[in-house]
């Protein structure tokens, strides 16, 4: 972990874009909570193939036009390259500097995957078309992306994207802090120095969560899932033990050498706002 340690902590907030004009003014209400917390910046999601692209823009333009630091994510897989310059250089008219490059992943029935094909490229094509305008986040897989041909290349897959210019990383969630450790070591053995900051998951909704981990490849440990299993219904255990499991995985984290925290928040303040207030941050 000492190559982690040497870099500053930065605490981050993730949002996606709401459908609604009340969506909205719930997440308004979300940021404007958090933003107490003092981020280093909140970052708003890409729904696949661009379907999203005015509403994360938007999102993001509502946050900094409070003065808050905000990166619209931004993926490739299904676009052009002249779609993806053409967002990049709305971004730039609009002030953005900090993106989170992604692949993102192609909604069935798609019949064309792009020009871009994985994120290595979409870097690549970040700092050919725009220079060193925006500070560049990548994903990182510490329990292996699901579609990897095996875990060393998807090491070297990470490794391209880093070597294409990417500033920083952060990681898909996890549970076991052990995977997050290994991972980091792998990263320091293959020269990859960049922070990498864990990707946190408050648990609010355990069927919801069990759902997301199958499809993103998240692994729920055997104790946990059992355990949430066994509280059913009653909502009020599930968040009250989920909030003792995610502050103790935050706190082994920071205490070992994590550069921060970054919150998959689904637009909700009061779990991670009582993880930070637990933390002590
Ligand atoms: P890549 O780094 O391109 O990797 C994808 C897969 O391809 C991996 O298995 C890798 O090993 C393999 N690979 C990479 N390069 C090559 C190559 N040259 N040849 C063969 N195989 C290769 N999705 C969204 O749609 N919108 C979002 O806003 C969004 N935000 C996210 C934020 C974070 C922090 C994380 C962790 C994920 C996010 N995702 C988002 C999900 C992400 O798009 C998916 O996990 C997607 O499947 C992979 O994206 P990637 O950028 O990691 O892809």
């Amino acid at each position: 972990m000492k190559s982690q340690q040497q870099h500053p902590r930065s605490f981050s907030f993730e949002f996606f874009p709401p459908k609604t004009p009340v969506g909205e003014e719930k997440l308004r209400a979300t940021w404007q909570q958090l933003a107490q917390l003092s981020p280093r910046f909140f970052s708003v999601t890409y729904g696949a193939g661009g379907s999203t692209r005015e509403r994360t823009l938007q999102t993001v333009l509502d946050i900094q036009s409070a003065g808050h630091a905000a990166a619209p994510h931004l993926s490739c897989i299904g676009s052009t390259r002249a779609d993806v310059a053409a967002t990049l250089a709305l971004y730039q008219a609009k002030g953005v500097r900090h993106i989170v490059a992604l692949r993102g992943d192609l909604p069935s029935g798609t019949a064309s995957i792009g020009e871009l094909h994985y994120a290595n490229e979409l870097v690549e094509f970040i700092r050919e078309k725009t220079g060193d305008h925006f500070q560049i986040e990548v994903a990182c897989y510490p329990e292996i992306h699901p579609q990897a041909k095996n875990a060393h290349d998807d090491l070297a897959r990470f490794k391209a994207k880093i070597d294409a210019g990417a500033n920083s990383a952060i990681t898909q969630y996890f549970f076991n802090s052990d995977c997050y450790f290994s991972f980091i070591d792998d990263c320091a053995r293959a020269g990859i120095e960049k922070p990498i900051v864990p990707g946190i998951m408050p648990i609010a909704n355990f069927s919801q969560l069990a759902r997301f981990s199958d499809a993103c490849g998240a692994e729920i440990p055997r104790w946990l899932r059992l355990k949430m299993q066994a509280y059913g219904d009653d909502v009020e255990s599930i968040r009250s033990y989920g909030l003792d499991v995610v502050t103790a995985l935050c706190e082994r984290l920071l205490s070992q050498g994590a550069p921060g925290l970054h919150f998959y928040t689904m637009n909700q303040a009061g779990l991670t706002s009582e993880i930070w207030k637990r933390l002590g941050l």
